[in-house]
């Protein structure tokens, strides 16, 4: 049985009522174009007005499918009931103190639920940020007050966000590094374990390739950390081989180089464990959250070992909105959907429920590559038929069906040539079945050179 936490007023079911984009999208993307910056681009050129359970509905009625969560954001659910309840108490007693001039108890229970909830029980510290891409950011900065030491390692296929210092962690040129330059210095970069595109190399055999690249092109003296995604988002969903984030993670410890898991996409029950590192027994010294920790709104983290967390000096952290009431109101309300839910055992059914479809298209299918993934983090990597060469106009094309049939799914991957799957842990089995179908019918629809 599925639980559904859907809020009032949204039909749990597909519709549509007018092609995609209806005349009201239609309107409002003119709009966009004449008043938004156009490097701001979206998936599907739709205008949301509601969203619940695994519905999100459109300004001209249309009920589509959510298989993204918003990028992995809306894990607990859109408008998730505790959610609601708590933010709109919370926007009623005060909306913002700064919690440098004035502090309030949401930020310390936030941080005491993260250093209860992330993995290892060693005495841990958190601070809390706005967007992934800060929280990362500070993390490096933890990091480096702690070691003394500046250089940072980080892989191949990597995503950590759009500043200028996580510009230069993430891999990928266009779209989000090219003509941003130059870029922050003392960033390196190692190989990582990518089974599908490796020869199936073991976990521990890739993992001393990359020890030997950071050995010697970096060298332990010299690195402040290592930042890893434990299963890689937007770089491909690449999930590496069993032993290599334990092997790394020994390798750091042994060196005083500070391991930092960036769980930004992989965290709160995503992957069917609170955390990724968790499927493993990896106990990071910092974890990086964001995306799912708030039920959508705003809110990151650095959660790690005290004595770590505390190397900087006071004052050397913080900043305006970090760690905003509303925002920790909402992860507190989050924290507790996902625990009196269940919704760690929800990820592992939808994962059954969905794997189960996407390994039988697999096999009907020689463009599918490889289907991949833990919980509600699933991808299918799509390649010429029957070789290894990436398609990526082929992922286009299923995610572009998929969206004209009302189910909003995702793209991702260094070449472009991955379909990723998130839906959300409060989405029925009847709405991820029918997901299913529709992917299927997206699959028949681009089929020999219909694209
Ligand atoms: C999305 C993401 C980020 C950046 O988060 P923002 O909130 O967009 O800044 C960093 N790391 C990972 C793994 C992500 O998926």
């Amino acid at each position: 049985m599925s639980t559904t936490t859907a809020g009032p007023n949204v039909t749990q079911r597909r519709l549509l009522t007018t092609p995609i984009p209806g005349p009201r999208s239609r309107a409002l993307m003119a709009r966009k174009a004449r008043a938004v910056a156009s490097g701001v681009a979206t998936t599907m050129p739709v205008f949301a007005t509601r969203a619940a359970g695994g519905i999100v509905v459109d300004v001209d009625g249309n009920h589509l499918v959510d298989l993204g969560s918003g990028i992995a954001v809306t894990t607990v659910g859109n408008s998730a009931p505790r959610v609601v309840e708590a933010v709109q108490e919370q926007v009623a007693a005060f909306t913002h103190t700064c919690f440098m001039v004035t502090p309030y108890e949401g930020y310390v229970a936030v941080a005491e639920a993260l250093n209860r909830l992330t993995p290892g029980d060693h005495e841990k510290r958190t601070v809390l940020f706005n967007s992934g891409a800060e929280a990362v950011e500070n993390a490096v900065k933890i990091a480096r007050a702690h070691t003394g030491r500046q250089a940072v390692v980080v892989f191949d296929h990597a995503y950590h966000g759009r500043t200028n210092l996580t510009m230069a962690m993430t891999a990928k040129n266009v779209p989000y590094k090219h003509g941003f330059g130059p870029f922050a210095g003392e960033v390196y970069r190692a190989p990582l374990s990518y089974p599908f595109r490796d020869g199936g190399l073991d976990g521990e055999t890739a993992a001393l390739r990359a020890i030997d690249v950071i050995e010697k092109q970096v060298g332990a003296d010299n690195l402040a950390a290592v930042v890893i995604e434990p299963i890689q988002g937007e770089g491909g969903f690449i999930e590496p081989a069993p032993g290599f984030l334990p092997r790394l993670a020994a390798w750091c410890r042994y060196h005083g180089v500070v391991f930092v898991a960036d769980e930004v996409q992989t965290g709160f029950a995503r992957t069917g464990d609170l955390f990724a590192c968790d499927h493993e027994g990896v106990v990071p010294d910092l974890i990086v959250t964001a995306k799912g920790i708030a039920g959508g709104l705003p809110l990151s983290a650095v959660t790690g070992r005290a004595a770590i967390m505390d190397a900087a000096h006071a004052g050397g952290l913080g900043g305006t909105y970090g760690g905003n009431p509303l925002a920790c109101a909402a992860a507190l309300a989050a924290i507790e959907t996902i625990e009196a839910e269940h919704l760690v055992t929800r990820a592992r059914e939808i994962e059954t429920l969905m794997l189960e479809g996407l390994r039988a298209l697999q096999t009907r299918d020689p463009r599918v590559g490889e289907v991949r993934g833990r919980g509600a983090m699933l991808a299918v990597e799509l390649v010429e038929a029957g070789t290894d060469r990436p398609d990526p106009a082929l992922a286009r094309a299923i995610a572009g069906a998929a969206h004209e049939r009302g189910v909003i799914v995702l793209t991702c991957g260094t070449h472009g040539n991955v379909l990723r799957l998130l839906p959300p842990l409060s989405i029925s089995d009847e709405l991820l079945r029918d997901g299913l179908d529709v992917l299927e019918a997206a699959f028949a629809a681009s089929a020999g050179g219909a694209r």
